[in-house]
C-alpha cells in the first residue's frame, strides 16, 4: 500500500470506531471515502444513502451511477477521484445531517484532504458548498472555480438535485466538462507553488442542511 493509501486507511479504521454523534447507532456501516489515494480531484458530497450504509461505499445509488456518467464526460472513472461526504454514517430516513453530526465528522474530512492534497475540492449541493462558500447560493455560484494558493474549491449542483429537476442538468453537465481546463490551470499553479503540506482548510461555517435547494446558508462558527 501506498503511504497515502495507508494513512486514509488508518483514518477509515477511526471513522469505524467514531461514536462522536449519534450517526453510528442505526447505521450499518461507515462511510469513510472512496477512490484514488492520489486524487488530483477530491468529490465531497453530503451523506451516505441506503445502498451506501449496505455496501460501505459513498455514491453508489442513483445519485452515483449519474455521478459515474458526469466523470465519463470528461473521460474519468471514480477511481481516478476520491469521493467522502461531510458525514461518514448514514442519517435515518435518509435525513439531512445535524450540524452537530457535521461537526463531528469535520476532523476526518480534514485529514482525508490533507492526506490526498487535492488540486480540485468539488463540493455537491450545499452543505459541502458551506464549508468553503458560506453564505453563498449554490444557483449563483455554481460552476465557478475559486482558485486559493495550490488549488481550487469548484461548487456544483447535487447530483440529486440534477436528477430531481431535469432543467438543472445542462448546467451540472457543463459544469462538469470544465474541469480539464480548471485542472489545467491548477496544476501550472501547483507547479508554481511551494511543496505541500495543503494550504490549511478554511473554517467555513454551514448551518442549513438541505443538500440542493437555494436557500443560502447562514454563518455560524459550526467549523
Ligand atoms: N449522496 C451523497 O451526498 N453522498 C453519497 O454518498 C450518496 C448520496
Amino acid at each position: 500500500m501506498t503511504d497515502n493509501a495507508e494513512r486514509l486507511e488508518a483514518i477509515a479504521q477511526r471513522i469505524a470506531r467514531c461514536t462522536a454523534c449519534r450517526l453510528h447507532e442505526k447505521a450499518k456501516n461507515p462511510v469513510p471515502g472512496a477512490g484514488s489515494p492520489t486524487a488530483e480531484i477530491m468529490i465531497i458530497g453530503e451523506a451516505p444513502g441506503e445502498q451506501e450504509d449496505i455496501q460501505g461505499v459513498p455514491f453508489i445509488g442513483r445519485s452515483g451511477k449519474y455521478l459515474d456518467y458526469l466523470l465519463n464526460l470528461i473521460g474519468m472513472t471514480r477511481g481516478d477521484v476520491f469521493i467522502a461526504n461531510v458525514a461518514k454514517h448514514r442519517p435515518p430516513d435518509n435525513r439531512d445531517p445535524l450540524p452537530d453530526e457535521i461537526i463531528a465528522c469535520k476532523g476526518f474530512l480534514d485529514e482525508q484532504l490533507a492526506v490526498i492534497n487535492p488540486l480540485i475540492i468539488l463540493t455537491l449541493g450545499r452543505f459541502s458548498m458551506a464549508r468553503y462558500f458560506p453564505d453563498a447560493k449554490i444557483s449563483k455560484i455554481h460552476g465557478q472555480p475559486r482558485y486559493e494558493g495550490d488549488k481550487v474549491y469548484y461548487p456544483l449542483y447535487h447530483p440529486a438535485a440534477a436528477l430531481r429537476n431535469p432543467n438543472l442538468r445542462w448546467d451540472m453537465e457543463e459544469d462538469i466538462r470544465r474541469i480539464p481546463d480548471i485542472l489545467v490551470e491548477v496544476r501550472k499553479l501547483r507547479g508554481n507553488a511551494p511543496a505541500s503540506p495543503a494550504t490549511p482548510e478554511p473554517d467555513s461555517p454551514t448551518q442549513k442542511l438541505e443538500g440542493d435547494d437555494d436557500t443560502p446558508l447562514q454563518q455560524l462558527s459550526l467549523f
